[in-house]
């Protein structure tokens, strides 16, 4: 882009603990897509933040690898973003620690996230976890982004991003730090549920309640036509319990409007049958994830074009850390 227009710096990256899936392409990747047009964007590979969950050295490069395939299949492009692994930037372990210096144990015990994988992990409760909004505030702040494309479940951390953006401008006396706020896509994030009949797809609902980018056909039809629903509606225009709402957002997300409204309309007048409505989900799903896989598997086969994908961008961010980095160190005090 040969722009002269100065664009606002978007950040964001997703954690390398296996592939993405469904969930991921609607509630982020989705949107990084048409970020990429309007932003000068840094997308990332969050292999910092993995390990707080410990992977072994065998499986840490594989995985934050199979992420940045699935960025570059999906759509993302390292000729409009800046594409990298956290990992390559230093930079951000320095900010962060500077973040550290002025973050209190009280704030970072009371976030929602953390208590939650207390609950989850009580013989893992780590520095790394406590401090995860530090981490986060680093990677937005190393690059001055003031927006970030955030879930739901993301909110509590970017306030805290801008507190601790704030604290650190009124404590060195300087606008080092912009106050990033959250970037919405037009169309919304959309929220994608498991297949089990509740909660959110996603590891933590089991490899049987995910879509992910890489099942094979058979796998995604077997997964739906397993999927939760009941024994159907007993009267016309009823309310759609969780597991046939959910079974209707799957629609909405691959299917054709006419195909939604047509299964809505069975419903509504208490004709449905859910075996041909999971029949007609599989093959649009099908549909829809098999041109990703294939580009997946192309993607990942091309081990020289990614090798310069990744150094060009760990180029681009570096450069853009450097000068974060050095104006932070300057106002902190140390010798320039
Ligand atoms: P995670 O893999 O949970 O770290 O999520 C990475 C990104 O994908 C975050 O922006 C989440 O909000 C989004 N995400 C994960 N699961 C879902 C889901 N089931 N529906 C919508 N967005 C999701």
């Amino acid at each position: 882009m040969t722009d002269n227009i100065k664009r606002e710096v978007v950040c964001s990256g997703i954690r390398p603990t296996g592939n993405l899936h469904l969930g991921n392409y609607f509630g982020a990747l989705r949107n990084f897509v048409k970020l990429q047009e309007q932003y000068d964007c840094y997308f990332f590979v969050a292999d910092y933040h993995s390990l707080t969950t410990h992977p072994t050295p065998g499986n840490l490069y594989q995985n934050a690898r199979q992420i940045l395939v699935q960025y570059l299949a999906v759509g993302l492009d390292p000729e409009r973003a800046t594409i990298y692994f956290q990992s390559d930037l230093p930079q951000t372990a320095e900010l962060y620690l500077f973040f550290n210096m002025n973050a209190y144990l009280g704030e970072l015990e009371r976030v929602t996230s953390f208590k939650d994988k207390v609950r989850q992990n009580p013989n893992n409760v780590n520095a790394g976890l406590l401090t995860y909004p530090t981490l986060m505030a680093a990677d937005i702040l190393i690059h001055k982004a003031t927006r970030v494309p955030v879930g739901k479940d993301q909110e509590q951390h970017l306030e805290m991003t801008r507190t601790y953006a704030q604290r650190f401008n009124s404590m060195y006396g300087s606008e080092v730090f912009p106050l990033p706020q959250a970037v919405g896509s037009p169309a919304g994030l959309v929220k994608i549920p498991a297949l089990n009949g509740s909660g959110k797809m996603g590891k933590s609902e089991g490899e049987a309640s995910t879509i992910f980018l890489t099942d094979e056909p058979s796998v995604i039809r077997k997964k739906i036509m397993k999927a939760k629903s009941d024994s159907g509606p007993t009267e016309m225009n009823q309310k759609k319990p969780e597991e046939i709402e959910n079974l209707f957002s799957l629609l909405k997300a691959v299917s054709k409007l006419e195909t939604v409204e047509y299964f809505d309309d069975l419903y509504n007048r208490c004709q449905i049958r859910y075996g041909d409505l999971k029949k007609q989900l599989a093959e649009d799903m099908v549909a829809f994830v098999e041109p990703l896989r294939q580009r997946i598997l192309e993607v990942g086969a091309d081990e020289e074009g990614l090798r310069r994908i990744i150094d060009r961008g760990k180029e681009k961010a570096r450069a853009s850390a450097d000068r974060t980095i050095a104006e932070v160190r300057h106002v902190i005090g140390y010798r320039d």
